[in-house]
């Protein structure tokens, strides 16, 4: 672990103060308001043209930073002396520190580094390559476009042990930026996506442009690219280092593939309106044809789905395993979510990126969704370095009647600027976000669908809340790359051959059933499991084909189980008769046996065991059995090891003496999500994942291993100043105060699942990321919360209740009871929100 202590070594700068506590350096902090877990956070002060970043130490220092990085002693607010506790580093460019520190964690890590670099689509093929290999690898991505000088540094520090790949974006907008980008990200493997034809305002030409985006390849082992850019071509084969670096290019050109300039021929052999076909040929290592159907039709995608193909081609994924990935590719712009909105208005939310490519993709989205009243274009200034202002909106402009945009509302200094391109459309034009939202009346939208499409800076989120605020103030958002990392860990610990089933019940423990059962058949476990039958059906009725056990069938959902193909758990003699009476007029799915070894809750005991098999061999005929389980009853405690391994010898004495009586074998399983950190030497042939898959690690032995997936938001609807004196809430709860207050109210009450005990102070909600404590009680619907400290605080602003600033293991600590309650008890009211980085 790199400690404070090591970085002068790294960075070539000067302790100016030591830190009074030992200081392992656990996160990167740029931004003073998104401190969250002051310990192990090293603040860079870095400045911009409008920015200091050290104007913030005091704040810093004040909840709880100690780590600060400076560019000089003159610069710390109130002198050294301030910050007694604090370790203070002097270097001579807090950037460059911040480069250096990078850098040298991402040489501790051994493994295949994706960079990605070109004019377009970077952050498009950089997620579709994540898609594209996930069933394989552990991937460590950059969050959204987190390609800049600054961006870079904090996407690698993301790397750990337990990603097995990691694919970074770089972008470029001057000389000299790329040398610095590729020793931060150390690519071992390239892919160059394209040139635009523009060239940037940092570059002199093309030529120059182009060279100095390759230098991020210079010492990658393949770079994959497209030979039909002419530029790119010419520069990879003068730049690179023949030898070191192979060039691994596709074509659509015949006569260069003849000529053996590149390694694939790629031609389109069909195009419909949604998709094309493409015959691919290769010669090496030996002549092969393959024809691929790709789940796009515009020329963008298409060309950055054919670089994921090239790699998994490289990587001798075979044809079929690689269609099957082609079909699952997600759009990145239809990511983009659509959400109720207030009037019988839908939102389709895109707030990260708008250049003209995002801008095309978004709106080919937009007319992908079935028609409601008519169609509404938010949009900030479009950022696409190289094309003049007149011209970029003038190209925008032209997008939106051919997508049946009725009416614009532009919001930046620059697309007010250029309003004239959009004669002809009913337009309005605002120069900032807060501008719009000062003068939003809900009343002027209705029934009409509504893109919103912002740059990251625009900060459109909040408009999309403002949309929403009316309809659900609350929602859970579930992150699904999250939960394929805490699926990974586990995967990982499995020895070969041990199958996976994932516990989904309770509404995938409050995550939403199919969604995630979706992800998870993508991702090939073996099978899944719900309480109940109708969970099942739900399963099926959404598409999942997987295997689905159902732990608590009733007598009366046995017909479903033979329609739906749903496999029951059985646990007594008693469901066994009536299953088998069943079983003997018409075939029943296969049965999963529980077995009691300690529970003392359903199943079979050992002294059972005799009259079971009997029965069973009796009944051979007509039912089968997938498998035998147990589970454990204190896999969560260490004090309760040892019973724990009385359990698991019990099961181990019980299981295979099932099997032997069968005579053909069947899967035997016991641990869920705790023992299977816990009794690694237990896992038989198949464990039972639950909980971990959504971010809590229940056995306390990993508490970093995996990521929070799930997130309850929910929105402030009013702020009050309360004078000294006045109480809160029903009951006059709310402690009277010496001093003015400022309360705001949330969308949030216990029939959302919000439990009354977090009220009067046993409960904090996160708003622009600081921590606001719980007055009064819960009420129904909403709950207040105390903003005095937060002076920024306004209606409209998130609150996030738990998620990745609020733990959900604190939090239930808080009142007494455990995650898998705060996690099933959100409201199915609620809405669920999924998203993907
Ligand atoms: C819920 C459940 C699990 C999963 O338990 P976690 O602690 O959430 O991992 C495993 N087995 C059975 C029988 C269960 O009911």
């Amino acid at each position: 672990m790199l400690q404070f202590s090591d970085l002068p070594a790294l960075t070539g700068g000067a302790l100016l103060q030591l830190p009074t506590s030992a200081a392992p350096v656990h996160r990167l902090l740029l931004d003073s308001r998104r401190v969250t877990t002051p310990a192990g956070s090293v603040f860079f002060a870095l400045r911009g043209p409008q920015h200091d970043g050290h104007r913030y130490l005091p704040e810093l220092y004040q909840a709880g930073v100690r780590l600060f990085v400076v560019d000089a002693e003159a610069a710390i607010p109130g002198g050294a002396e301030a910050y007694p506790e604090a370790g203070l580093l002097l270097v001579p460019d807090a950037l460059v520190a911040l480069q250096a520190v990078a850098a040298d964690h991402r040489r501790r890590f051994h493994l295949p580094v994706f960079g990605i670099t070109g004019s377009n689509g970077k952050t498009i093929v950089k997620e579709w390559l994540a898609q594209l290999l996930s069933p394989d690898e552990l991937i460590c991505k950059s969050p959204r476009s987190y390609n800049s000088q600054v961006g870079v540094p904090l996407s690698v520090w993301e790397l750990n042990e337990t990603h097995t790949l990691a694919i970074f974006e770089a972008g470029i907008s001057e000389p000299g930026e790329m040398a610095r980008l590729a020793r931060i990200i150390q690519p071992t493997l390239g892919i160059f996506t394209n040139l635009g034809t523009a060239h940037d305002a940092g570059f002199a030409s093309a030529q120059e442009k182009v060279a100095e985006k390759m230098r991020l390849f210079e010492d990658v082992d393949t770079l994959f690219y497209c030979a039909d850019h002419a530029l790119v071509h010419a520069a990879a084969r003068r730049q690179l280092r023949p030898g070191r670096t192979i060039l691994s290019a596709w074509t659509r050109q015949r006569a260069r593939y003849d000529a053996q300039e590149a390694d694939l021929l790629v031609i389109i052999h069909e195009a419909s309106a949604d998709r094309t076909v493409v015959r691919v040929e290769r010669a090496r290592p030996r002549p092969q044809e393959y024809t691929f159907t790709l789940p796009f039709a515009d020329e963008p995608s298409v060309e950055n789905a054919l670089h994921g193909l090239a790699v998994l081609l490289w990587r001798q994924v075979a044809p079929t395993e690689i269609q099957r990935r082609l079909d699952r590719l997600q759009p990145v712009a239809m990511r983009l979510e659509m959400k109720q909105a207030l009037n019988d208005c839908y939102v389709l939310d895109d707030t990260y990126n708008n250049d003209l490519a995002g801008l095309r993709l978004a709106l080919d989205a937009l007319t992908r969704q079935p028609r409601r009243g008519r169609r509404t274009l938010i949009l900030s200034d479009v950022l696409e370095s190289g094309l003049g202002g007149a011209e970029l909106y003038a190209r925008a402009a032209a997008l939106l009647p051919a997508h049946g945009v009725e009416r614009l509302i532009g919001i930046g200094p620059d697309i007010s600027q250029y309003r004239a391109a959009f004669q002809g459309l009913a337009a309005e034009f605002y120069p900032n976000t807060e501008a719009f939202l000062a003068s939003f009346q809900p009343e002027q939208f209705r029934h009409e669908l509504i893109l919103v499409k912002g740059a990251r800076r625009y900060g459109f989120e909040r408009i999309v809340a403002a949309f929403q605020q009316k309809i659900h103030g609350t929602v859970l958002e579930v992150n699904l790359d999250a939960l394929v990392h805490n699926l990974n860990f586990y995967r990982r610990r499995l020895q070969p051959g041990v199958k996976l089933m994932v516990m989904v019940k309770a509404f995938a423990y409050g995550s939403g059933s199919y969604e995630v059962a979706n992800l998870l058949e993508f991702h090939r476990v073996d099978y899944v499991a719900v309480a109940y039958a109708d969970e099942g059906v739900e399963l099926r009725q959404h598409g999942i084909s997987l295997p689905v056990m159902v732990m608590n069938p009733s007598p009366d959902a046995f017909q479903k189980l033979r329609q739906y193909h749903l496999e029951p758990e059985i646990y007594s003699f008693e469901r066994l008769h009536d299953y088998l009476a069943a079983a003997r007029e018409q075939a029943l799915p296969a049965i999963h046996l529980k077995l009691d070894t300690g529970m003392r809750r359903l199943g079979f005991a050992e002294e059972d065991l005799p009259a079971l098999c009997q029965l069973l061999q009796a009944n051979a005929a007509h039912l089968r059995v997938a498998s035998a389980l147990t589970h454990l009853a204190g896999a969560d405690e260490a004090q309760h090891n040892d019973f724990s391994r009385q359990q698991l010898a019990a099961f181990g004495r019980m299981a295979p003496q099932l099997e032997q009586a069968l005579g053909y074998p069947i899967l035997q399983h016991a641990l869920n999500s705790a023992g299977i950190v816990r009794f690694p030497e237990a896992q038989h042939n198949m464990v039972r994942l639950g909980i971990g898959l959504y971010g809590v690690e229940a056995s306390g032995q990993e508490p970093d291993a995996l990521r929070p997936v799930s997130t309850l938001r929910t929105t402030v609807s009013q702020i009050k100043t309360l004078p000294a004196g006045a109480t809160v809430g029903y009951g006059r709860r709310g402690q009277a105060a010496d001093h003015e207050r400022r309360i705001a109210t949330l969308a949030i009450g216990y029939a959302d699942g919000y439990d009354r005990r977090f009220g009067n102070g046993v409960g904090e909600v996160v708003i622009r990321g600081r921590r606001a404590p719980l007055i009064g009680n819960v009420c129904m619907d909403m709950c207040m919360v105390d903003v005095t400290a937060i002076p920024e605080a306004q209606a409209g602003d998130s609150a996030v209740v738990f998620g990745e600033d609020v733990p959900l293991t604190d939090l239930a600590a808080r009142i007494g009871t455990i995650p898998y309650e705060l996690l099933t008890n959100v409201s199915e009211r609620v809405k669920r929100v999924f998203v993907a980085e």
